[in-house]
């Protein structure tokens, strides 16, 4: 009956077409697609062939979703309207959803099958503080200023996972494939501030493989140890005394003390700590007026190295500057982990089973329009080079001969899941090559025909190594045997978190308070604009601002 309901589900309602974004040339193309997959032959290439069509037939459903989540531009913790709006179309198409998941509120975990193997898919959803931009625009022209944004591109995974998926379903409904499809989101991905606490509270425990999807600005997988690091993100917090600061100074224990000798002792020992590690901090509480001793004082740490021990021992030693800066200045320490990722490490046997699909679906075709968009933003944040969106597929990553090779850089919390299932990533050729990252400019290609075509690449790759997966019980066992004899073997998983450490669900409650009532003005509507770009008046591309609106 369940299976009878999901495809009952799937056959969506007008209502349902009207919220999902869908019209009337994808309910043509939608048929066509049907009419195509009866004919195909159902074995082994024929079926990633049908799911691949199915793939390619909701091009529409995709866009919509990667404009509809670019214009919440929500931050870490404060995904609201992107988790409603996601799960409220799995929810129509039968899929089980678990809210609030490990307490973090903006996180879900949907389900639709029935038995093995398990496989979810995950991609990240927050956005960047202060990145707000106006899509296809190539210079900075910010829809709302101050507000933030998609700078690094996350508002296009999960359109990639659930058009995947909702493909694979009607696939697997079809042919009556057995499995179970689970989707999850990286929350506050920015901050490491959830997979480390899906992976403790048992969210993985039953799940085979796991495809995580990510922006890039090319089609691609990597196994093995990757470049980039983990790292604790920790908050100290200092409590000292207040006192009139004129008046009767000598009288104050000062807590912004602390932090500041805690950020000079750090910044001195950083020359005798290995040049792997990065570390960055942020004063989070620094006092309220100059003549008033700040009571209460904290400063928000990244610690990054790139191996377990290498973490811990830096993150022992800035535990230890702290208790310093404490005694100092007589003040008392306290600490709160806020966020965690693991180094990651990724399964060579489905990296390779899916480097095979992405060979087969290769790069977008680019329009010039997109070539010169991506060009003109090259020349404006001053890359390297302006080579434009890349057109040549890369090598499969894989380990640097000499494990001392491997590039330091940044994090990403799936690190603790490629830990605990065998995992990895694709990364999908939605963005513009060359760009620094955590910036406006990574938001400029993310809402337009590139951020588009390279979602439905994504997609199509996606959907055709899943359904191997499902397909071929081989393939799930040899990747656990080189999860257990290859990656696990010397090492294993050192979680950062504990048991008793809280998800960091109260990150960025100030800045959505400020921004969500501006940014509800601009939420895109699918019913009555075909693109975002159509609703904000943008004719795409544009290359530079109006020359007489400059004169003025
Ligand atoms: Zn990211």
């Amino acid at each position: 009956m369940d299976e009878l309901s999901d495809a009952e589900g799937f056959i969506v309602s007008d209502i349902q077409f009207k919220r999902r974004g869908y019209t009337m040339r994808h309910l043509k193309l939608l048929i066509t697609g049907a009419a195509f997959a009866v004919a195909a032959p159902v074995a082994g290439q024929g079926l990633m062939d049908k799911v691949e069509a199915e793939v390619n037939s909701m091009e529409k459903f995709t866009q919509v979703m990667v404009d509809k989540i670019f214009s919440f531009s929500e931050l870490g913790q404060q995904e609201f309207e992107t988790s409603g709006y996601i799960t409220r179309i799995l929810e129509e198409n039968g899929w089980e959803i678990d809210r609030g998941s490990a307490g973090i509120p903006t996180a879900w975990f949907a389900r639709w099958g029935t038995g093995a193997p398990v496989i979810a898919l995950g991609s990240d959803i927050d956005g960047i503080p202060k990145a707000n931009q106006k899509p296809g625009v190539a210079w900075h022209d910010p829809i709302v200023p101050g507000a933030p944004g998609h700078g690094e591109g996350h508002n296009s995974g999960q359109a990639v996972n659930v058009t995947a998926a909702l493909a694979l379903q009607k696939v697997m409904m079809e042919e009556e494939i057995q499995g179970t499809l689970v989707l999850w989101p990286g929350v506050a991905e920015e901050q490491l501030g959830s997979k480390a606490w899906f992976v403790r509270d048992g969210y993985f425990d039953d799940i085979d493989a796991v495809i995580f999807t990510h922006v890039g600005n090319n089609l691609g997988v990597t196994w093995g140890a990757t470049s980039g690091t983990g790292l604790v993100s920790v908050e100290f917090s200092f409590q000292g005394e207040s006192a009139h600061s004129a008046g009767s100074p000598w009288r104050a224990r000062s807590s912004l003390d602390a932090v500041e000798l805690m950020n000079v002792g750090w910044n001195f020992r950083r020359e005798h700590l290995h040049p792997n590690q990065r570390s960055h901090y942020v004063i989070t509480i620094g006092g309220d007026q100059p003549n008033v001793v700040p009571q209460v004082a904290s400063v928000w740490y990244y610690i990054r190295e790139m191996d377990f021990d290498d973490i811990q021992r830096n993150y022992d030693i800035a535990k230890r500057m702290a208790e310093g800066a404490a005694l100092m200045t007589n003040t008392e320490m306290s600490y709160q982990v806020r966020g965690a990722a693991a180094p990651r490490h990724f399964n060579k046997v489905i990296a390779e089973a899916m480097w095979k699909h992405i060979e087969h679906v290769g790069l977008p075709q680019w329009s010039e329009d997109d070539q010169a968009l991506a060009k003109a933003v090259q020349m404006v944040v001053e890359a390297d080079s302006a080579p434009g969106l890349a057109t040549k597929l890369e090598e499969i990553g894989a380990p640097k001969e000499d494990p001392n090779d491997r590039r330091s850089g940044g994090s990403d919390d799936i690190g603790d899941i490629s830990w605990t299932v065998p995992t990895v990533t694709l990364r999908f050729p939605s963005n513009i090559p060359g760009l620094q990252g955590h910036h406006w400019s990574n938001a400029i290609a993310m809402a337009t025909p590139i951020a588009h075509k390279g979602a439905t690449a994504g997609a199509r790759v996606l959907a055709r190594t899943a359904l191997e997966l499902f397909t071929d019980p081989t393939l799930v066992t040899k990747a656990r045997a080189y999860f257990t004899d290859v990656q696990n073997k010397g090492q294993s998983y050192q979680p950062f978190i504990t048991a008793d450490d809280p998800p960091p669900i109260d990150l960025n409650t100030d800045i959505m308070a400020v921004f969500r009532p501006q940014l509800e003005e601009y939420y895109f509507d699918e019913t009555r604009y075909d693109t975002y770009l159509e609703q904000l008046g943008i004719t795409y591309p544009m290359l530079r601002p109006d020359r007489e609106e400059e004169d003025h």
